[in-house]
């Protein structure tokens, strides 16, 4: 197409404002976990589309992990060729339509569009791409996952996230026979039981699990490595290892009462209520354990986690709820557009404030907290908090939730494999350019190598290490016909 021609069906930013698919009312949100808002119709996406202006060195792209080919589809949906756009969209990506809801755009291809930074609003990349995957889907244009050539290789992936997955996925287009191990009943990691229905539906990521399991994917659920078998009872079943167990040890916080009964854990307390909607036997739901309803919550902490617990309680009908984080706003780790939501949503933000003690003896009654102010920045560029002196106070509290972030377990220990390396914070050391660990044939990728991290990163690491074990495996092969 002449350039000129490219032209006319964009730029259209000037005269089009920015706008984002509508989101239900906050009392009707409180009501379910059905995501907030629905998708585009066609003609909003077009128009949507249509505000790019192609840029010759598109940053929005630059600052996506995957660099998707963003001013390519969104041309293409702007020219209703919506069926090409997916097919764009999906040579770079195994799950954009997870990425199209989840990814914090503000911080990745939306904050960094031109058009954001000239005033006018940037071009709504997240919500194109989830109406163009999901309009694929509907229409039947996603494809069987179609099998390569066999090779006669069989590889072992430990852990069904969007790591694990997605290198699953490649490798078995690749020809090579494919069994991921996941000691959770569900594939899909923490899509599935961290995130809550509200950001991403359940069924969005089991019809991904399902096209794998069609297109002949072995998954071995409920196998936990370390339990069920060794890292080296693995290898020695696999041509190749891939560990992408991502990160679940909870940080701790130490406090005078922190172990009374009604202090939980971020991640158990969301397991139960991700099953509750997968319509499980949830025991410890039922006994009112994991269930927020009429009880005031405290949440302690200011990234996603926390994030999603403070909207979980608001659903489950909680009496009152407030995130006390320890930084401002301004310095939280979570996404602004998470904030927002949940104050609309009637959260309750306590900024500057740090727990000292937990209160109550039989049960939790009250989190007794310290305001804190913002000292000079700290290596990472970010303000420390300091405490204020004496500005002591307290808040009721029947539930309270600690969501301060996860580090790797002892993997070493768990995998019965002490001669695994790790970094000084638990994580698996690799070669960073064969994404290999110290042990011959076993790769890693995801959260369990970067630490905590985002869904896009996963997906992206699990692209990478494909090329690396498909390299080493084709070596393999070539090496064991040279010894025959
Ligand atoms: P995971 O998704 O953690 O998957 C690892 C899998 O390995 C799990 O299924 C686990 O059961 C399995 N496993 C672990 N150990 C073993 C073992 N020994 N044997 C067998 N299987 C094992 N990111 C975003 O981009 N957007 C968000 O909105 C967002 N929200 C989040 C909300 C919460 C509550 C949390 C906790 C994280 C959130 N993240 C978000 C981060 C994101 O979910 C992770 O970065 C991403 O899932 C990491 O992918 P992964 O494949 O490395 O690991
Ligand atoms: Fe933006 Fe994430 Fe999609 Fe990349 S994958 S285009 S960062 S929403
Ligand atoms: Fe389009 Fe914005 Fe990307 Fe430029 S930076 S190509 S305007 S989406």
């Amino acid at each position: 197409m002449p350039k000129d021609a490219v032209k006319l069906d964009m730029l259209k930013f000037v005269d089009t404002g920015q706008s984002y698919p509508e989101k239900r009312e906050p009392i009707l949100r409180a009501e379910d976990f059905r995501e907030i808002a629905d998708r585009y119709a066609p003609d909003k996406a077009a128009e949507q589309a249509s505000r790019c202006s192609q840029c010759g060195v598109p940053y929005c792209s630059v600052h996506c992990p995957l660099h998707n080919h963003i001013p390519d589809w969104l041309r293409l949906t702007a020219e209703g060729r919506v069926r090409e756009a997916y097919e764009m969209s999906n040579l770079t990506s195994t799950m954009p339509e997870i990425c199209g809801r989840i990814c914090p755009q503000d911080r990745l291809c939306e904050g960094n569009c031109v058009i954001e930074f000239s005033g006018h609003g940037a071009v709504t990349i997240g919500a194109v791409e989830k109406y163009i995957t999901d309009t694929a889907w509907e229409k039947g244009w996603v494809e069987p996952l179609e099998p390569g050539k066999p090779r006669g290789q069989s590889v072992g992936i430990i852990g069904a996230g969007p790591a694990g997955l997605t290198a699953g996925e490649y490798l078995r287009v690749a020809g090579y026979d494919v069994h991921i191990y996941d000691r959770h009943d569900r594939a899909g990691g923490l899509l599935t039981y961290g995130i809550p229905g509200f950001k991403l539906e359940k069924d969005i990521i089991m019809r991904r699990v399902q096209r794998l399991k069609d297109g002949g994917i072995n998954f071995h659920e409920n196998f936990e490595v370390g339990k069920d078998a060794t890292l080296d009872d693995l290898r020695g079943k696999h041509d190749a290892i891939l560990i992408a167990t991502g990160v679940y040890k909870a940080r701790e916080i130490m406090m005078p009462g922190v172990g009374a009964p009604g202090v939980e854990e971020a991640l158990a307390f969301l397991t139960a209520s991700n099953r509750k909607s997968f319509g499980d036997e949830v025991p410890e739901f039922d006994n009112g354990r994991f269930n927020a309803k009429d009880k005031n919550v405290v949440v302690i902490g200011g990234g996603d986690t926390a994030m999603d617990c403070v909207r979980t309680s608001i659903r489950q009908g909680a009496k009152s709820v407030k995130c006390l984080y320890r930084r401002d706003r301004d310095n939280m780790p979570g996404s602004q557009n998470e904030v927002k939501n949940a104050e609309e949503e009637g959260v309750e933000f306590v900024w500057l404030s740090a727990p000292i003690a937990v209160e109550g003896t039989e049960h939790v009654t009250a989190v007794k907290a310290t305001k804190m102010r913002l000292g000079a920045a700290d290596a990472s560029g970010r303000r420390s908090p300091e405490v204020q002196p004496d500005s002591e106070f307290t808040l009721e509290a029947d539930l309270v939730i600690k969501a301060l972030g996860f580090d790797a377990e002892e993997l070493p220990t768990l995998f019965d494999c002490p001669d695994l390396s790790v970094t000084r914070w638990g994580t698996l050391r690799v070669d960073h350019k064969s994404m290999m660990t110290n042990l011959d044939g076993v790769f890693a990728a995801g959260d369990i190598v970067r630490g905590a991290s985002l869904v896009v990163w996963g997906i992206r690491d699990g692209r990478d290490v494909t090329e690396h074990m498909h390299k080493f495996l084709r070596e393999k092969a070539t090496a064991e016909k040279q010894a025959a």
